[in-house]
């Protein structure tokens, strides 16, 4: 009998440690790092990161900290994005299914509101560089380790080495590194096609794939946008923003998308004292689901937010901006043709507007800056009372294409 709540102890430990979800409670809440966008009047804003990693290829966290930062930064969805080819830690955490980190993210995020989606980063030397596909049913199906090209794969791995002798674990990572380039990319892009995937290119400004910074279309993406294989180009990863990358996007029909790229930790690439938020996508969907935000993704429905800058169509901005700024009026000042009025940014990100009214202000210049979810006041010189008025600004934080931004129009009624 003595031993008995011992027993029930060790029992009680070993139930939790079983069954864990992996879900984390206990860390500390630290900077506010919410991102929050107001819904459009048409659709639901969706805010995405479609590219991380973990463990599972060259990440340094376990998926259930993806979960974890994305539910930090109030994120609604995450893909974690494997190389599929270059898994430098297979020796330590072997696995023989790709979908693994999307199995521990999926059950980490369970019961909460993050949807977690499957993706593949399909691991190539340029061209065609890294492509990710997203929406994938089965990983294991979109990469081929084949040994027939084994003497091909060595021949390409002695020339990167230069005579280096590398340690075995390490020769055969990069052996299967170099068999899974020698799978034509576009078999790849296939099957994932044949999995109704999302597919975009990665990173194509990455000064590794491209010397002079500058992304530029191959015949090999011609004939991958051709075939309906490419439905999207990141024009910003990380800390990188492309200019050509968006031209690229938008002179071929392709989704404008922004990701992280995360390895390591969010907090380390982006400092919450800054006020620094990872880039993302904003997806405007018709409901908060998986087939709709897919359905939204291959529309091109994108929106990129990256440094307190919006990027995108302008069928997109324009009324996302609308729903950001809202403009109400405080009345007259008592005896004078000077109008008090309100402007509230409903964002999480930094927004500077140019007047570009009939009107100007008395107690300020053209120039306005508006906290994130916070509001300026202004008063507006409109000559004579008026029932309404029509306040027009460019939005210099945002960009319809590079170096172009979008200008709103509001009507305020007084
Ligand atoms: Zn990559
Ligand atoms: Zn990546």
């Amino acid at each position: 009998m003595k031993k008995f709540p011992f027993v029930t102890m060790v029992l009680f430990i070993s139930y939790n440690s079983i069954f864990a979800d992996g879900k984390i409670e206990s860390y500390k809440s630290g900077l506010d790092r919410t991102m929050s966008f107001p819904d459009t009047e048409e659709y639901l804003t969706i805010s995405t990161d479609l590219h991380t990693h973990s463990v599972f290829s060259d990440g340094h966290v376990w998926p259930n900290i993806r979960v974890a930062e994305a539910q930090k930064d109030n994120i609604d969805v995450l893909a974690i994005t494997e190389h599929l080819e270059y898994q430098p830690h297979i020796m330590h955490i072997p696995h023989e299914n790709r979908n693994a980190a999307y199995i521990e993210a999926k059950r980490a995020a369970s019961g909460t509101d993050l949807i977690v989606i499957n993706g593949s980063e399909i691991t190539r030397e340029m061209p065609p560089g890294h492509i990710n596909a997203i929406f994938v049913k089965d990983a294991n199906k979109l990469y081929k380790f084949d040994q027939n090209f084994l003497p091909e794969a060595k021949e390409l791995i002695e020339e990167r080495a230069q005579g280096a002798e590398l340690p075995e674990e390490q020769m055969q990572v990069l052996e299967n590194y170099a068999l899974g380039n020698l799978y034509p990319a576009l078999e790849a892009l296939k099957e994932a096609k044949n999995q109704e995937a999302f597919v975009f290119w990665n990173h194509p400004m990455w000064g590794s794939q491209a010397s002079d910074g500058i992304a530029r279309l191959d015949d090999m993406h011609r004939e991958f946008i051709t075939k309906d294989l490419l439905h999207g180009i990141e024009i910003v990863n990380t800390g990188t923003y492309s200019e050509e990358a968006f031209n690229i996007a938008l002179e071929n029909n392709l989704a404008l998308i922004g990701t992280s790229d995360v390895h390591d930790l969010i907090e380390w690439d982006y400092d919450a004292h800054n006020n620094e938020h990872r880039p993302i996508t904003l997806v405007f969907a018709k409901e908060r689901n998986e087939a709709s935000i897919k359905e939204a993704l291959f529309d091109r429905r994108t929106v990129v937010v990256f440094k307190d800058r919006f990027m995108g169509r302008s069928q997109y901005i324009l009324p996302l901006l609308k729903s950001i700024i809202s403009i109400s009026s405080n009345g007259y000042r008592e005896g004078t043709q000077i109008l008090k009025i309100e402007i509230r940014n409903n964002s999480s990100t930094y927004m500077i507007l140019e007047n570009l009214s009939e009107f100007n202000f008395a107690d300020s210049d053209d120039l306005i800056s508006i906290p994130k979810n916070g509001k300026v006041t202004l008063q507006v010189k409109t000559l004579e009372v008026l029932n309404n008025i029509d306040l027009k600004f460019k939005f210099l934080n945002a960009l319809t294409s590079p170096k172009e931004h979008p200008v709103v129009s509001f009507r305020v009624s007084t």
